[in-house]
């Protein structure tokens, strides 16, 4: 069982998969989630503040939706973001065309990630202190 607190209201749940967040913010994000595209398929120009502003949603919210690629601006709107590593415009993921290459070109040379996800972090300190009981035990 993966207990943490909910990113979003702070309650405690069972953390599954994909964001850390509650089902009943998961819920609640995928109501705003459906009013964010409708709104933004009716104003294909709004700016991602005006989107923001109008559905209620955090800009930060918009953007991690972005960077899913579950939202995708259109080019008239002028709405982008940064790509992670060069800092190019981009529409939507997480990386521009030229650095998707690059990225996949640095998977395959790096054989250890600079970084691991936060669950490997805990996997690790869980069999840390699962050591730490066995020298107990003796
Ligand atoms: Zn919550
Ligand atoms: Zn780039």
């Amino acid at each position: 069982m993966n207990v943490r607190n909910c990113n979003r209201c702070g309650r405690i749940f069972n953390y599954v998969t994909g964001q850390p967040i509650c089902v009943q913010c998961k819920k609640e994000l995928e109501v705003s989630f459906k009013a964010v595209r409708l709104f933004i398929r009716r104003n294909p120009a709004a700016s991602i503040q005006s989107v923001a502003e109008e559905c209620g949603v955090e800009t930060k919210q918009l953007r991690q939706w972005i960077r899913e690629e579950r939202l995708c601006f259109s080019k008239d709107s002028g709405v982008g973001i940064e790509c992670e590593k060069c800092g190019k415009t981009i529409l939507t993921g997480r990386f521009c065309e030229a650095c998707k290459n690059d990225t996949m070109s640095d998977l395959r040379s790096v054989s250890e990630p600079k970084t691991p996800p936060p669950v490997e972090k805990e996997q690790k300190q869980k069999k840390r202190s699962q050591m730490h009981f066995m020298h107990k035990d003796k």
